[in-house]
């Protein structure tokens, strides 16, 4: 298309006293903003919305927490509103759908959704949205499709498919078409599918782009769809301001001393606040989980093998603040991404070394399995047997070990599926998220989902069986995390851009917030293998890493752009008392109590996706029971662990003298002496953020102790 123009826009143009009625917005979107609490435009709302009121299609860097689904949103229901109140009351065209919003993920598409409808409040029946991403059952689709909503919301590849079947007509009234967080558009592969989607519009429609990059990766989208934009270039300080207020920090470490770390860090609040805990995979979800329950620390799981209602749900809850500690996986966002190319050659040889190492190790833990299995039949493990026999078809006569078969099958199917794909392959060496395939499929919905979770199949073959991970998972991108103190890259992100939309996920809306990132190192990785034997095995030996190749990367990647990433220096020699603890634990997880929990959980939220959709359907008020953090394996939860007596208490000296760009000893775990007097109520029964400042040793402690008066990225959690 035409050549764009050039209307870039900087911060100091914004008038700070501008309100949402000076843009001109209909006054039933007014009401709709006031009743969020919105007083004023974002920079992207005040530029973005006169000018696409005056017609203009918009090209705007803006990233999530920037307030860009409004700054497309508004002007979008602003035109539907204006047709549509000039059309006589019963006009056939009034009934048409008029707008387009393209977003990369399921999750996304939730929230996109969620945003729209309590913007519309005060639009009565004028305007309705329909959001068809991850809803894969055409004929719960096409009905509603037939009703033709003004707005709909979806993946590119699913409006496409019921594009191609006739559901839905975009021709004949449509206005404007949105491509939200437009780089992952293309991340996804998804081009090829806007590129036939745009043989479904009409010739001349407003076009929105909004995208957190304006590089080479969006040029073809931006050729495809815009006419003469105009580009906004937001430097949003104030909701935009990550990078300034983000604390990064990495401690090199083997892949075990991560356990022994994140339990110290968590068990003694030195990480205070909600975090966000990223694996690379979904077993190591639950590994995590499994060992964390032990000490009684509560956690939520995040990956794309849950159905998309828990999804939802979940990052809804956790932005409420239920939930302190969500750990995650990534691996939908992990698409076409260019690193795992460059770093094919060291990967490979990787592979090869692992699948060695792994040969030999995987006898030594099937029979470890076996010896669980045993032991966890005879404790009772509180799974009874018939909860796993239903799990599969609800016929009464399957057997558990079928069940678990299926369950295995399922699991890696799960973990394989995209195991042909050169670029998955890769990240699995890393022992990382699968990569999706570069041929797109549609996304799963629920309800397949569920189906083929509670399907009996009898295959054992590794490929495409079992409930899919959804291909259209997204978590590190796009989401608007809220209140995000940390993330803690537990496992090492495979690629640098990875790493930036992770810890992208804290320090939004002007707050602060700290990354940790453990990298092991080939060194490190060799230990822990050795650490590993001496465990027995149980799984244990899928090691992570070697991380340095990405870690290098992302060291350049941030001083180009002007931040550091410091080392956090943990004296490992004081956490020596926790360690036992920790190896405990580590036994305690086996690949049979994985396998275990995955299942539960997965029956779990089967169950709770079915109460979510008729909550999201009718919007009941309370549904606090349904809670997705409990414990997996109660019978694993040792009350001694819960509690950390004093001998046990690191005693460290602050070292907070240091100065900018010193990194000797930097981050040190910090603790005043005295605190070692006070009694066990004042540790244990007040907790870091819950008062209690005289008699709380946590207090004491601070997570990165170095003090650095005049850099705002130095600041502790
Ligand atoms: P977004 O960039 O669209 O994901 O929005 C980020 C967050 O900012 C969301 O939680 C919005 O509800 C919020 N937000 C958007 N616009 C405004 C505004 N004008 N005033 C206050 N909050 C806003």
């Amino acid at each position: 298309m035409s050549e764009t123009e050039a209307a870039e826009v900087t911060p100091n143009t914004v008038d700070d006293n501008l309100t949402f009625a000076d843009l001109g917005l209909d006054d039933r979107l007014l009401r709709g903003l006031a009743k969020l609490n919105f007083t004023k435009p974002t920079p992207v709302q005040a530029k973005s919305i006169p000018l696409a009121l005056a017609g203009k299609d918009i090209l705007a860097k803006a990233r999530t927490g920037s307030g860009k689904t409004a700054a497309f949103m508004l002007p979008l229901i602003h035109k539907i509103l204006a047709v549509k109140d000039v059309l006589p009351a019963n006009s056939p065209e009034a009934t048409a759908t008029r707008g387009l919003v393209l977003v990369p993920t399921v999750e996304l598409a939730g929230q996109v959704t969620a945003f729209t409808n309590n913007i519309l409040l005060f639009c009565g029946r004028a305007v309705n949205v329909l959001n068809i991403a991850g809803k894969q059952n055409d004929k719960v689709q096409q009905p509603l499709l037939a009703t033709m909503p003004d707005i709909i919301i979806s993946t590119p590849s699913r409006i496409l498919a019921q594009l191609k079947l006739n559901a839905v007509d975009l021709k004949t009234h449509f206005q404007t078409l949105v491509i939200d967080e437009a780089d992952l558009v293309c991340n996804y592969d998804y081009e090829e599918d806007v590129k036939e989607l745009l043989t479904f519009l009409p010739k001349i429609f407003q076009s929105f782009l909004m995208s957190a990059t304006l590089g080479d990766d969006v040029d073809s989208l931006k050729q495809l769809v815009l006419r003469s934009p105009a580009i906004l270039k937001m430097e949003d300080k104030a909701m935009d301001s990550t990078w300034d207020n983000l604390k990064q920090l990495y401690t090199i470490c083997s892949e075990t001393d991560k356990y022994l770390i994140l339990y110290v860090l968590l068990k003694l609040k030195l990480l205070k606040g909600k975090c966000i805990i990223f694996v690379n995979d979904i077993e190591r979800c639950y590994r995590l989980k499994l060992f964390l329950e032990q000490f009684s620390i509560p956690s939520v799981v995040l990956n794309s093998e849950l159905p998309l209602n828990s999804r939802v749900h979940i990052v809804e809850e956790f932005n409420k603040g239920i939930y302190d500690y969500m750990i995650a996986t990534d691996e939908g966002g992990l698409k076409g991404e260019k690193e795992a190319e460059e770093a094919s050659v060291q990967e490979i040889v990787e592979e090869s070394k692992e699948a060695d190492l792994e040969d030999e190790e995987e006898q030594d833990e099937d029979e470890e399995d076996e010896k669980d299995e045993k032991e966890d039949e005879e404790e009772d493990d509180g799974i009874p047997e018939g909860d796993l026999e239903m799990e599969f078809d609800g016929s009464e006569g399957e057997d558990l070990d079928e069940g678990e078969d299926e369950l295995e099958a399922m699991m890696k199917a799960s973990d394989n599926e995209d195991e042909e794909d050169e670029e998955s392959a890769m990240a699995e060496m890393q022992g990382s998220a699968t990569p999706d395939s570069k041929k797109r499929k549609a996304p799963e919905d629920d309800s397949k989902t569920a189906s083929v979770a509670a399907s009996s199949s009898s295959t054992k073959s590794k490929k495409k069986s079992g409930p899919k991970k959804d291909q259209e998972y997204g978590v590190s991108r796009g989401i608007d995390f809220v209140n995000v103190a940390a993330v803690v890259n537990f496992d090492f992100p495979p690629t640098a851009k990875s790493y930036t939309h992770r810890v992208g996920r804290t320090a939004r809306g002007g707050q602060m917030g700290t990354s940790l990132s453990f990298v092991v190192t080939a060194e490190e990785k060799e230990k822990s293998i050795k650490a590993s034997q001496l465990l027995g095995g149980g799984g244990w030996s899928h090691m992570q890493g070697d991380d340095e190749i990405v870690f290098n990367r992302v060291v350049k990647q941030q001083e180009a752009s002007g931040c550091t990433i410091n080392p956090y220096t943990i004296p490992m020699q004081q956490l020596a008392g926790f360690r036992y603890r920790m190896d405990d634990a580590m036994r305690a997880v086996t690949r049979g109590s994985i396998r275990e929990a995955r299942l539960k959980e997965l029956k779990a939220e089967m169950l709770n996706s079915e109460k979510l959709r008729a909550h999201f359907e009718d919007k009941p008020k309370d549904l606090e029971f349904l809670r997705h953090d409990k414990t997996l394996h109660p019978t694993r939860v040792q009350p001694h662990m819960k509690h950390v007596p004093d001998y046990m208490m690191p005693k460290v000296q602050a070292v907070s003298s240091q100065k900018i760009g010193e990194t000797a000893g930097l981050g040190q775990i910090t603790y005043k002496k005295k605190a070692q007097n006070s009694t066990r109520k004042g540790r244990q029964g007040k907790g870091a953020n819950s008062g209690g400042k005289k008699n709380d040793p946590l207090k004491k402690f601070s997570f990165g102790g170095n003090k650095n008066k005049g850099g705002k990225r130095q600041r502790t959690a």
